[in-house]
Order: structure tokens, then C-alpha cells, then sequence
């Protein structure tokens, strides 16, 4: 099915701009590293400033980086529709990830403004600050702090370079000090969208290029320290052993065992990093430090699953005699999209001739942090193979497209004040 020739917005501008951001923090062919608050980052903030301005928007960074571009609506005083994402990357990371999102936006704007549209509503398009979360170890800084969510301590969190936050912002031009004076306030926006790369397997499966997004699987995120004692690797009898790694290993399986066990649902665990000590080939492993990444669509099972992960690790740590520390870093339920939005991209994708299928996020997106002030909805783009986090990531030209004009679409009518029902905010 060819629906390039009945798109509204201009592809080949929005490809082009693709490609163009692409070329700050390249790294390979098709790779970018473009780490939050680094030069690179500034750089590709300044760029997207300027399309912004192209498409008529006022423009400002706020205190936490954000880059927002602001369409006046013919009422002021009616609530905000906002549309955004990131764009700064992994250190390894590909073209699409949160760069469609945000420059998707601003070609829904400057079509719309193309067309001679003033909204009824007030768009903003936001670029997020820090949505990765790899530089300083926690994410989505940004729509956090636009939204009164910042955590203490977060402006001391350091960089591998032993750079905080606070420093970093000031050298990418913001001014931490002026944050306190800055509170969010309740209900200023009506409705927030995101335009994204699935980051998963699961359209290209499916053959669809893209998809409508029921909600965001929260993840909890542990750091597990488990402490055995030290030994010759030589001469310490098998059963006089207290060998973290060993028990480490057992629970990395049962993590394994216990995501897998419904078949058929979004559960999924994960350690992904995991150090040793002392980390010698002939010393018994005294001390191992490793992650849980665990997430599903359905908060009471993955509780039920977390406890029986804390009881296997408690039985793991008796049983070879180590002492253990659970830390949880971040714990977050799913947040799900608004029906009224679903229902909204649902008609407008048919009057594009799609019928894009609903599908579940288990990567967060600057959406979950939104989801707390406003209704919020997501349309995935097919994205190659679900690579992603990796300069392979590929989303086809004419995939975004579709993605951009649904963007766009919802977005006319949302902002005209037609799409609006009862707020359902999951408070
Ligand atoms: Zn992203």
C-alpha cells in the first residue's frame, strides 16, 4: 500500500532533517553518540532550535535543558498540547531513537503552520534533556524536572569523568539556581505525544509499519551485592566455599525462569552488568555487584514475581553461606495511554488506509514521566530487527513518514479543541 501521495506533511524535509542531526556525535556509518549535556549534544539542541524557529515557534531552554518551542494557540488560557522527545543517545547509539520523536513534532507544527492553521490550543514541541540516563546514571531528567519530579541529590550524581550534573548543565548553558523558583503547575497541559521507534521485534513481525502504544511496562531496577569470603582457588574444598559468583549465577537463572513462566506475556528480566571481586582466575569470588532489570505490563504480577526473586535470593545466599544487599534504584508501575488518544490515532490511522495493531513499551520514554500531569499516547515506528541502543538501528524513510503524518494528524485535531474528552489522568 503506497500513502506517500496523500501525506500532509513534507517527508522529504523530515527525512532530510534526520539525517541531517545524524551528522553531530556520528560515530561509525550510521552510528551517533550524542550524551546528554556534552557539546555534541548543544550542538544538535542549537540545530533543532533553528527548525523550530523555521516552523514558526518561539523558542527557550529551560533550567534543566529542555529545548521547547512554543506555537501560540487562538486561547491562551486553554491547557497545553505538548509533543516531544530526546535527542541525545546511548555512546552507542543509532539515528531514530527520540530524533523522530521530536523532529516528527516540528513537522506536524510547520505543516500545520504551512497550511495557515493558528491551533485553538497552545503546541509546545519539547526536546528533553537527558532522557537516556547513561551519563549520570538516572533518566529523564529533563521531563522530570519540567514537571516538579526531581529527586535530591540528582544536581551531585557524576559523570565516569567525575563531573556532576550541576557542572555539566552550566557548561551547556543552563543555570541550576534558577530551578527552585520553578514549580510545575497542575493541569497547564491537556495532552502530551510522542512519536518513537519501537526498539523491539514486535511490528516487524507483525508487518506493520506502525503501531499505537497501549501503555508503558514500569521497570524496577535493582543493584544486588552479594558477599561470600575470598580464597586460594587451589586449595579450598568445594563444600568450605562461600562463592558469591556462584550464587550470583543461580540467581540470574531463576531471574530467567521466573520472566519466562506465563507464556505469552510481556514479562521480562534482565542483569545486565555485573562485576566481580577481586576478579582474579585463581581467587574464589569474595564480592558480586550486579543489576535487575525487571518489567511487565501488570504491576500485580511483577510484585508477586519480585518477592519470589527476593526469596530466591535470600535461599541462594543461606545456601552458600553470603550475605546479601538488595538496593532499588528506580521503581516505576506501568503508566497506560489514555483511551481518548488511542481512539483518536485508531480513526485518524484509518483515514490514512492503516490499521495500525496496539502494542505494549517495555523501554520507558519521556511519556511515563508525562504520564503523571497529563493523558499521554504513543505511536511506535517499525523499527529493523528491534535493534536499538546500537548504530544498526534502521527505521525505514517511509515508516517514519506514516508515523509523522498519524503524529500530525492527531495532532490538528487535538489542538483545534476537537478531539478533547473528560481527562483521565492516572493521578
Ligand atoms: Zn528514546
Amino acid at each position: 500500500m503506497k500513502t506517500t501521495s496523500s501525506l500532509s506533511i513534507n517527508a522529504e524535509r523530515l527525512n532530510a532533517r534526520i539525517g541531517e542531526l545524524a551528522r553531530i556525535g556520528k560515530i561509525g556509518d550510521t552510528g551517533v553518540c550524542r550524551l546528554a549535556l556534552s557539546k555534541e549534544d548543544r550542538q544538535g539542541v542549537e540545530l533543532v532550535m533553528r527548525w523550530m524557529e523555521k516552523a514558526a515557534m518561539k523558542t527557550r531552554i529551560d533550567p534543566f535543558g529542555n529545548l521547547i518551542g512554543v506555537l501560540e494557540g487562538r486561547n491562551p488560557e486553554a491547557p497545553v498540547l505538548m509533543l516531544g522527545s530526546h535527542i541525545d543517545s546511548q555512546p552507542y547509539g543509532g539515528r531514530f531513537d527520540g530524533t523522530i520523536g521530536v523532529l516528527g513534532a516540528i513537522e506536524a507544527v510547520q505543516t500545520l503552520v504551512e497550511s495557515g492553521i493558528q491551533p485553538e490550543m497552545t503546541i509546545e514541541v519539547v526536546a528533553f534533556c537527558d532522557e537516556e540516563g547513561c551519563r549520570f546514571n538516572k533518566g529523564l531528567f529533563g521531563v522530570r524536572g519540567m514537571t516538579g519530579k526531581l529527586e535530591p541529590g540528582e544536581l551531585e550524581r557524576t559523570d565516569k569523568q567525575g563531573m556532576t550534573r550541576r557542572e555539566a548543565l552550566l557548561e551547556f548553558g543552563c543555570d541550576p539556581d534558577e530551578m527552585k523558583g520553578y514549580t510545575f503547575r497542575e493541569g497547564r497541559i491537556g495532552a502530551f505525544l510522542e512519536l518513537h521507534i519501537e526498539q523491539g521485534p514486535v511490528l516487524e513481525a507483525m508487518k506493520q509499519p506502525i503501531g499505537i502504544v497501549s501503555g508503558i511496562s514500569g521497570p524496577v531496577w535493582w543493584t544486588v551485592e552479594m558477599t561470600g569470603f575470598a580464597g586460594h582457588a587451589g586449595s579450598v574444598p568445594m563444600p568450605m566455599r562461600q562463592d558469591a559468583l556462584v550464587g550470583c549465577a543461580k540467581v540470574i537463572v531463576g531471574l530467567n525462569e521466573l520472566a519466562a513462566e506465563v507464556p505469552g506475556a510481556p514479562t521480562v528480566g534482565t542483569v545486565g552488568s555485573l562485576s566481580v571481586f577481586p576478579d582474579s582466575r585463581n581467587i574464589i569470588p569474595e564480592k558480586v555487584s550486579f543489576t535487575v532489570d525487571f518489567r511487565d505490563m501488570e504491576l500485580q504480577r511483577r510484585n508477586r514475581l519480585e518477592e519470589r526473586l527476593r526469596t530466591l535470593i535470600d535461599d541462594v545466599c543461606r545456601e552458600h553461606r553470603l550475605t546479601y544487599v538488595i538496593r532499588e534504584d528506580t521503581n516505576s508501575e506501568p503508566r497506560y495511554c489514555a483511551d481518548w488518544i488511542k481512539e483518536l490515532l485508531a480513526k485518524e490511522a484509518e483515514g490514512m488506509s492503516l490499521a495500525p495493531p496496539e502494542l505494549m513499551s517495555g523501554p520507558f520514554h519521556d511519556s511515563l514521566a508525562m504520564s503523571y500531569v497529563c493523558d499521554y499516547g504513543m505511536i511506535f515506528v517499525r523499527c529493523k530487527e528491534g535493534i536499538s541502543h546500537n548504530p544498526k538501528e534502521y527505521a525505514a524513510p517511509e515508516d517514519i513518514e506514516l508515523g509523522a503524518e498519524l503524529l500530525f494528524r492527531a495532532a490538528k485535531k487535538i489542538s483545534a479543541g476537537e478531539a478533547r474528552s473528560e481527562p483521565q489522568n492516572q493521578g
